[in-house]
């Protein structure tokens, strides 16, 4: 998906000939998922922005399919963490 977008970008670029008027284009989300057919409409400058940033170009209500580190919180998970104390008996006499 990334590659598909620097496609449209390099498209946009040579397309962006009025610097006062930026076009709105269709970039591929890159939530991830194999389902996803999702498009963002984006102007080239945001664009570049996101690419450069640590962020992905995302549909609306899309997320990244995966964790790419920080912000863990997962909403709903409960950390069920039930200490197993196991009776380990020293049988050693
Ligand atoms: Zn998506």
């Amino acid at each position: 998906m990334r590659s598909l977008n620097e496609g449209i970008a390099l498209v946009a670029r040579s397309f962006a000939s009025d610097p006062t008027e930026e076009p709105l284009w269709d970039f591929a989300c890159e939530c991830g998922r194999a389902d996803c057919r999702e498009w963002v409409e984006l102007e080239l400058p945001r664009y570049e922005e996101i690419r450069h940033g640590p962020g992905s170009v995302l549909a609306e209500g899309h997320t990244t399919f995966l964790p790419i580190g920080r912000r863990r919180s997962a909403p709903g998970s409960v950390g069920a963490c039930a200490g197993t104390s196991s009776p380990s008996r020293a049988s050693s006499a």
